[in-house]
């Protein structure tokens, strides 16, 4: 049934004093609780449509691009006709832009995490996911607490200080107790320097009552992927177990916030769902975040469909090129500037270093996606959940890292200084960035040089660090931050501002 459009929105004004209006749809609530009222099937619809309008309305492209040079972001219909826009010029501009969002807002430090593998028990039927419950050649497997030991000591000792757990979904093997058990074991083991500084958490969505148990427990971000915003395909996508519920599931954030985590993390299983059609949802929720909460999403995944076990990726219909990927990253960050992005090994080495340049803020490196995978020295395939496109040793994407420019950061000091959710905004937003995240991101990669680094990897970080600390503003702040590189040197850690 088609909804009745009941008014008009403002939608950019032009420099001639124009203005673009479009309709807006009755259903349409962002600030609605209920999922299909703030991700509205007939609003994407209409936003596409708009979208292939415009496509070619070059006065209205450029009036966006300059309003997104404001850096105030975009909405989700405005980022939508640029998406649509072929104009390989304006195309190039935003990419320009987003470039520049990215060094202005972001510098050219680089978050590092990995993710650890604790259970790959699940009891769902995604049919893109190998843990699906019908997958009978797969291995199960779910980490002791001696095995989770064991690999934290491994990625410890690669570096690691920043962690994002993953498991299936299944209450008998994998229920609360047990993840709240991992994340304790986790924070407590102290091998020699290592530490991990911040546990991550991406599991299927739970109860208020389970995301408050998961804050007390010191978590830093909670992801949950919506794989697709599209109800329908979401509820083929996912026929059975308790991720079949489109509400429940989308409605995850809402509940985490209730329980306290203000730090959440949004993303799209691309190959799915028509990439635009997903591109709005992901804004639209973010802007949904927003007007609820009054705070937007911390981070954005932007995982791929990739080859696993019994998973064919050519099987799924709306696979998308490494041209339209990197334009999305382009999008995403000049939509919600303030808003980090996160790239996974699941990308080759010359896509990630295309898309570091245009706004992806955190990678992973060195990940092992499978149960257990960080004790072997062979990386193993048998339970893995996804193939791993960049395989490199930490220290050679560390290393890469830094020729490129870029400081690789192990900084983990906003939520254990309580900079979450709106404060971690207003950090971005009054641009002390530089006085705070950047000494911030070369004391720790001064630590991860002297515990962890290769000789060749010391040697050019060494010399960034220094050529870096003269970027701080602030000359008490660098002055501390000289004290404290020297501290690290003379074997003292954790250092933070
Ligand atoms: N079970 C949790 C859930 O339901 O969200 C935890 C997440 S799962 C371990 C992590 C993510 O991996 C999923 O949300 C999905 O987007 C992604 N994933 C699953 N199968 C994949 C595949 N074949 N290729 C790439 N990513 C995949």
């Amino acid at each position: 049934m088609r909804r009745k459009n009941v008014g008009y929105k403002l939608i950019n004004v032009l420099p001639a004093g124009r203005a673009y209006f479009f309709e807006v749809n009755e259903m349409y609530n962002p600030k609605s609780l209920k999922a299909e009222e703030f991700i509205d099937h007939e609003e994407i619809l209409e936003t596409l449509k708009f979208a292939d309008k415009n496509k070619e309305n070059y006065e209205l492209i450029d009036s966006l691009i300059e309003k997104a040079k404001l850096r105030k972001g975009l909405t989700h219909r405005e980022a939508s006709v640029l998406l649509a826009c072929e104009d390989n010029e304006r195309i190039s501009r935003i990419y320009d832009l987003a470039e520049q969002i990215k060094k202005d807002l972001y510098g050219n430090r680089i978050v590092m995490f990995a993710p650890l593998y604790l259970s790959n028990y699940c009891v769902n039927g995604c049919v893109y996911c190998p843990y699906h419950m019908k997958n009978k050649t797969i291995p199960r497997k779910k980490l002791t607490q001696e095995e989770v030991k064991k690999e934290v000591i491994a990625l410890q000792d690669m570096g690691h200080k920043r962690l994002a757990i993953e498991a299936g979904e299944d209450p008998i093997n994998n229920p609360i107790e047990y993840i709240l058990e991992c994340i304790d074991t986790i924070y407590s083991i102290k091998h020699k320097n290592g530490a991990i500084r911040r546990v991550n958490v991406n599991i299927a969505a739970t109860t208020v009552e389970n995301y408050k148990k998961l804050k007390e427990a010191g978590i830093g971000t909670y992801i949950l992927f919506q794989e697709t915003y599209h109800k329908e395909s979401y509820l083929k996508l996912h026929p059975t177990g308790p991720k079949h519920d489109y509400s429940y599931h989308t409605e995850a954030m809402d509940r985490a916030m209730e329980g306290g985590i203000d730090d959440v993390g949004l993303g799209v299983l691309f190959g799915l769902e028509l990439y635009r059609y997903e591109f709005a949802g992901l804004l639209m929720h973010a802007e949904h975040l927003e007007a609820v909460h009054g705070v937007g999403p911390h981070t954005i995944s932007v995982p791929r469909v990739k080859k696993a076990d019994d998973i064919d990726p050519s099987s799924f219909d709306n696979g998308i090129s490494d041209d339209i990927f990197a334009k999305l990253c382009a999008l995403i960050r000049i939509s919600v500037p303030y808003t980090g992005m996160i790239i996974s090994t699941r990308e080759s080495q010359e896509l990630r270093e295309k898309v570091i340049r245009l706004g992806v803020s955190q990678i992973s490196g060195a990940s092992r996606t499978s149960v257990g995978g960080y004790c072997d020295n062979e990386r193993p395939h048998d339970t893995e959940q996804f193939d791993v496109s960049d395989q490199r040793t930490l220290d050679e994407v560390v290393n890469w890292l830094m020729t490129a420019g870029y400081i690789p950061s192990f900084c983990t000091a906003c939520y254990r200084e309580g900079r979450t959710g709106d404060r971690f905004m207003s950090l971005c937003k009054s641009g002390q960035i530089l006085n705070c995240c950047h000494p911030n991101a070369l004391m720790t990669l001064k630590e991860y040089l002297i515990d962890y680094a290769t000789e060749n990897t010391k040697k050019i970080g060494n010399a960034l660090i220094e050529k870096e600390l003269e970027k701080i503003p602030n000359e008490k702040v660098k002055e501390i931050a000289r004290h404290n590189l020297k501290e690290i040197e003379n074997g003292n850690r954790d250092f933070r501002f």
